[in-house]
């Protein structure tokens, strides 16, 4: 957008409101607005929120308003706002070809594994269906703070910061992001302050829509690794993610085959439910590397609910992350 369009609808705003704008997007009729919510209670926020949108819908050219407001500035330096910008070394691509497969769960726990082998990670939620990452790393209700006119990832407990597609839009909205939209959402992401992270881990929405096209044509990730559970149908699916990246000239590090076989938590007996071994199969009638085997679990589905992420504690679920984590990170060192 050029600065004419920017300060056009800025001068929509009451002078108090505008002194709040910390970014202002148009993009195909849509303006995403960040303001700076310092020191507002909630009432004052939702009324900033409702009269800011007004007064930009009511602007020529502009069908649709959403609005990000950020906490205060002071709890970003406390959570240790870095200082400068220095560009992202790495980015890991988490896929999939459907919903459901654990693929954010997957992300998450990776993110946490390579953290806890010493690797500094940082945790883009993409998923514009279902971000779920505030969730999983249990810092839900945070909301991030911009920091010249960037956004600055929110600390979890897992040395994880993370920065969510749910961060941009109010919880329980029905998100209806769409190309140059979800684009421009998925750029705010991955241009935050990620000056500390030397792996950006990013969770992808299922299949192959716009935000995967701006992954691999702006962000270039240094590889992908999908996740799939055994069923036939997954893989179909999950074969078409891995040519996806292929033919984007993104590296697939390998398939992880999550949900593999039932742990009974109470006589620990192993059980295929969903058959296993399928995902190695498919990963190598592609060449593809099979990154191994995550069972299918009822305390990880547990933990991760209670954002406390599995592979951050010492279960044998940790171990399957671990092992993954070691994959990656042996993966990155030597490509
Ligand atoms: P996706 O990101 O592919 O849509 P999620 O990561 O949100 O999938 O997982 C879907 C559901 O399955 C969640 O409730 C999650 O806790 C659960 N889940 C994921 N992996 C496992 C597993 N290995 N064992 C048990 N539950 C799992």
């Amino acid at each position: 957008m050029t600065n004419d369009a920017s300060d056009r609808l800025k001068a929509l705003l009451a002078p108090e409101e505008a002194a709040r704008v910390q970014s202002l997007r148009l993009a195909d009729g849509r303006v995403t607005i960040v303001l700076d919510a310092a020191g507002m209670d909630a009432r004052a926020r939702t009324m900033l929120e409702a009269s800011v949108t007004q007064a930009l819908q009511a602007a020529s050219g502009v069908s649709e308003v959403r609005v990000a407001l950020m906490a205060d500035k002071a709890d970003a330096d406390k959570a240790g706002a870095p200082q400068g910008a220095k560009p992202v070394q790495r980015i890991i691509a988490v896929g999939s070809g459907k919903g459901g497969v654990g693929k954010s769960t997957v992300a998450a726990n990776l993110a946490v594994a390579l953290s806890r082998a010493g690797r500094k990670v940082g945790l883009v939620d993409a998923d514009i269906y279902g971000p779920s990452q505030a969730r999983l790393l249990g810092t839900e209700g945070q909301k991030p703070v911009a920091h010249d006119n960037r956004l600055v990832p929110v600390a979890s407990r897992w040395g994880v910061p993370v920065l969510s597609m749910g961060h941009l839009s109010d919880p329980g909205q029905a998100i209806a992001w769409r190309g140059p939209m979800a684009s421009g959402a998925l750029t705010q992401l991955l241009e935050g302050h990620w000056d500390d992270a030397e792996i950006l881990i990013v969770d992808l929405p299922p299949g192959t829509g716009d935000i995967q096209l701006t992954m691999l044509q702006k962000f270039k990730p240094a590889g992908a690794v999908i996740v799939s559970t055994p069923q036939d149908l997954a893989l179909i699916d999950a074969t078409r993610a891995v040519e996806l990246f292929e033919k984007g000239g993104v590296p697939v590090i390998g398939v992880v085959e999550n949900m593999a076989g039932y742990i009974c938590p109470h006589c620990g007996e192993v059980s295929d439910p969903f058959g296993t071994g399928g995902a190695e199969a498919c990963a190598k009638s592609m060449g593809t590397p099979f990154l191994g085997r995550i069972p299918l679990d009822i305390a990880i589905r547990r933990e991760s609910d209670a954002g406390t992420p599995p592979a951050a504690g010492d279960g044998p679920q940790a171990g399957a992350f671990a092992d993954l984590a070691r994959k990656v990170a042996d993966w990155l060192d030597t490509n």
